[in-house]
């Protein structure tokens, strides 16, 4: 058989050397504790689930969705954007529900590129940021995400290119962003007449009463570009993929004519259960926050104890750690694999500028979370006496 070459053009899936060695030390009986997706262990509410069975029975919801979005949908989420944001959405047309994050960072490559197109990704970042603009044929440049930078890209030192994806609160590096930068970033794109597509993932996910901006809040934010939003860390919806692509007009409907053409958008049960988790379900995000916050300030403590300067996240539910020097993000996975039976997620395979780190998620219970800062702690000490 013969296949297209696409699929080869992405790099290689790094987690796949970890994973055979996750599997062999799971048969040989070892309990591996997981630190290394960020797929909240957490319900989605009840509420929000109590809407999609009761949507489900009606069999209008049972035919082909609309491609633009059920009204109950497109008005709940310019409500959201309004009351959470102070940002004015047209529901007719600047806003989209998309079927997860990851299809909309996928999608609008499709959309917006063309092949010799070059589009800019931060380095290290989400792998989708990499795959859709080469799927749509375009080059990738990368953009240095530097700790002391604040893990910011430069922009200005950025090459011309017709896309540019942003993502703050970002993974994994877990760093913020404020709205002096989004506003750069729309000073460069007027210049250089570059789309902005900014990746929300995780403003919901933020801690100590920060509550982080929208990109959308930024002035010209919507001449330039678009936001995607996600429902599925906020409020524990990973399975459920739901979220919305939001801002320029003119990008909406290019993306929709897109999805009209690849998928029928997203099941109006679905529409329906994530309008209610954007209404009726608002403060639910913060009690998530909450829960991370107490595993976050578990695993500093914890790592204080036994080792480096870490930063603490004020948003996400990740830890980006430097390496104890003479170790590589491989080598210091393994080690923690193999010494404390807890698997991270090597920096290098969110990109080159992600060697030497690797991130910890706080997506598992509180007491597997204990029990791993425990086996991590010993093994380190160890390491160092
Ligand atoms: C989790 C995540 C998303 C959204 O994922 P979906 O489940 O597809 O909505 C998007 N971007 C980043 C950077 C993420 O970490």
């Amino acid at each position: 058989m013969k296949f297209a070459k696409r699929l080869d053009a992405v790099p290689p899936y790094l987690f796949a050397e970890l994973e055979r060695k996750v599997s062999e030390a799971e048969k040989a009986g070892v309990d591996v504790i997981s630190l290394g997706i960020g797929d909240p262990d957490l319900p989605t509410p009840p509420a929000v689930i109590d809407a999609l069975a009761e949507a489900a029975r009606d069999p209008r919801t049972h035919q082909y969705p609309t491609n633009h979005g059920t009204e109950e949908f497109r008005a709940a989420a310019a409500d959201f954007y309004r009351d959470r944001f102070g940002v004015e959405l047209d529901p007719r047309g600047e806003l989209i529900p998309v079927l997860g994050g990851k299809e909309g960072v996928g999608h609008i490559a499709l959309a917006c590129l063309d092949p010799g197109d070059v589009c800019l990704a931060p380095d290290p970042g989400y792998p989708p940021y990499t795959s859709g603009p080469v799927f749509a044929g375009a080059t990738v440049h990368y953009l240095p995400l530097r700790e002391e930078n604040g893990f910011l890209p430069d922009l200005d030192g950025a090459p011309d290119a017709k896309l540019l994806y942003l993502n703050y609160p970002n993974n994994p590096t877990g760093a913020t962003a404020e709205l002096d930068f989004f506003e750069h970033a729309i000073q460069v794109a007027r210049e250089r007449d570059l789309i902005v597509v900014h990746d929300n993932a995780y403003s919901e996910v933020a801690f100590d009463g920060y509550r982080p901006p929208s990109f959308l809040e930024a002035e010209g934010a919507k001449e330039v570009g678009v936001e995607i939003f996600s429902l599925s860390k906020g409020w524990n919806m990973t399975g459920w993929r739901t979220g919305l692509v939001a801002g320029n007009p003119e990008i909406v409907e290019r993306y929709r004519q897109l999805k009209t053409n690849l998928d029928s958008g997203m099941s109006e049960a679905v529409q329906h259960a994530a309008a209610v988790a954007l209404t009726a379900e608002r403060e639910f995000p913060r009690e998530v926050s909450e829960v991370y916050a107490r595993r976050r300030d578990l695993l500093a403590t914890g790592l204080r104890e036994v080792g480096p300067e870490v930063n603490v996240p004020r948003a996400t539910p990740y830890f980006w750690v430097a390496v104890p020097e003479g170790h590589t993000s491989a080598s210091f996975t393994e080690l923690l694999l193999e010494q404390a039976s807890v698997l991270v997620s090597p920096g290098d395979s969110y990109g080159p500028n992600g060697a030497g780190y690797v991130r910890l998620s706080l997506t598992v219970p509180d007491s597997r979370l204990e029990e791993a800062v425990d086996r991590m702690t010993r093994a380190l000490v160890i390491i160092q006496s």
